[in-house]
């Protein structure tokens, strides 16, 4: 094999994006992946490009999402000119029903100059007649968006392929070999890689993979999450609706799901009776109508959890060339982007595209 620059472990969104953004410098990258690529958390997730309560989150995960929001129109576009897959970003707002913390999420929306209307139970009733809210305390963020994970992910695979990245399936890394501070190799099914450089983006597993190289583990936990797809008709719901930590996403196709839960399984993946009829009271209460179309699949992720969700990007204080992106928790598609690039930046030893500090792994360990 050619000389290879940087090693990616793990072919989420975020391994997938930093390939990107590194093959983008020429540098010549190989991504490995333990199984197909984009099959775990990031295929699972439901896209929403917005923390759930945006007012309520840590700052250095509103920085991410915030160069991340303003990116994605773009990404989404050049995706789709370059490899025919439309990944569907959809400016299709979110309403938050009877949102408790109205005067809290006014404010915050005041001091960043981000659009809001303020809604009662009728102002829901014409923008959504089929839903049926509770309290007449709503917030609309029209500009909250989302796209179509599995559409990305397909993207970006193909548009890394046409780039030349080699992306390796099937080949799960035990461990990293490291010698007096610096990562040598990896060996995957009896074959040698080495590199300059190497990037860990194994999401749930990146702790895993870290304490199995002989470093101390980061603190990196799966936690489980459940999703339904509703075969709905066009034009059921139009915007995405938040109600009591749940929501209602519907895609371009007219398709609605309905997530999620939230459960430590540890690496258990396996879909619940219990999730499936929660989630299905929650979704048919809301909107009534979706009693009449019959649910396409039920699955479940691994979100790849951290104390507070901040994640960990940077490189590892004791291995010179050995770098992290993961612990992105439930924001790991909207922050994906600006986590690539910064990821980028720390490998370039470019200037950041923001204060790198929260981020850094010794921060967490
Ligand atoms: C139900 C659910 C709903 C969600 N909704 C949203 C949402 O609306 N918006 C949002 O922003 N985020 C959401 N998320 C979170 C988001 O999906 C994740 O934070 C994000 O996808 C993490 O991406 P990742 O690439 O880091 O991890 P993953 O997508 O899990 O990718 C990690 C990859 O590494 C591979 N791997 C692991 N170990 C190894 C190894 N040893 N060797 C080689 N490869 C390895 C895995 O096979 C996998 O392909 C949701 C998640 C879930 C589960």
């Amino acid at each position: 094999m050619n000389r290879i620059d940087i090693i990616i472990i793990g072919g989420g969104v975020s391994g997938l994006l930093c390939a990107r953004e590194l093959s983008n410098s020429g540098k010549r990258v190989v991504l490995l992946e333990r199984q197909a690529l984009g099959k775990e958390s990031s295929w699972a997730g439901g896209g929403i490009l917005s923390p759930l309560n945006p007012w309520r989150t840590p700052e250095p995960i509103t920085e991410l999402c915030r160069w991340s929001q303003t990116t994605y129109p773009h990404l989404a576009k050049e995706l789709h000119a370059s490899t025919g897959i439309d990944p569907e970003w959809l400016p299709s707002g979110l309403i938050f029903l009877d949102c408790r913390e109205i005067e809290v999420a006014k404010a915050w929306a005041d001091r960043r100059a981000t659009r809001y209307e303020s809604m009662a139970i009728n102002d829901i009733e014409r923008i959504e007649p089929n839903i049926c809210p509770a309290a007449d305390y709503s917030l609309f963020l029209p500009d909250i968006a989302q796209v179509r994970n599995p559409r990305l992910l397909r993207a970006l695979r193909t548009d890394l392929q046409h780039r030349g990245v080699e992306l390796l399936e099937q080949h799960p890394v035990d461990q990293i070999n490291i010698e007096r501070g610096r990562a040598v190799s990896v060996v995957v099914n009896h074959q040698t890689f080495t590199a300059q450089d190497y990037v860990v983006t194994t999401g749930a597993w990146s702790g895993l993979l870290a304490s199995n190289s002989g470093l101390p583990e980061l603190p990196i936990m799966p936690v489980k999450g459940e999703m339904l797809i509703f075969n709905a008709p066009q034009g059921l719901l139009k915007h995405m609706v938040l109600s009591e930590g749940r929501y209602l996403i519907p895609r371009k196709d007219g398709k609605i799901l309905a997530g999620s839960t939230i459960e430590n399984a540890q690496f258990n993946k396996g879909i619940t009776e219990a999730a499936f009829e929660a989630l299905h009271a929650f979704a048919t209460s809301l909107l009534p109508a979706l009693r009449q179309s019959n649910i396409e699949k039920h699955w479940a992720g691994l979100r790849p959890g951290s104390s507070n969700g901040i994640p960990t990007i940077g490189p590892h204080p004791d291995v010179s060339n050995l770098y992290f992106n993961c612990g992105h928790f439930r924001n790991g598609f909207v922050m994906a982007p600006a986590s690539a690039r910064l990821l980028a930046n720390h490998v370039l030893q470019q200037t950041p595209i923001v204060s790198p500090e929260p981020y850094l792994p010794e921060t967490k360990m």
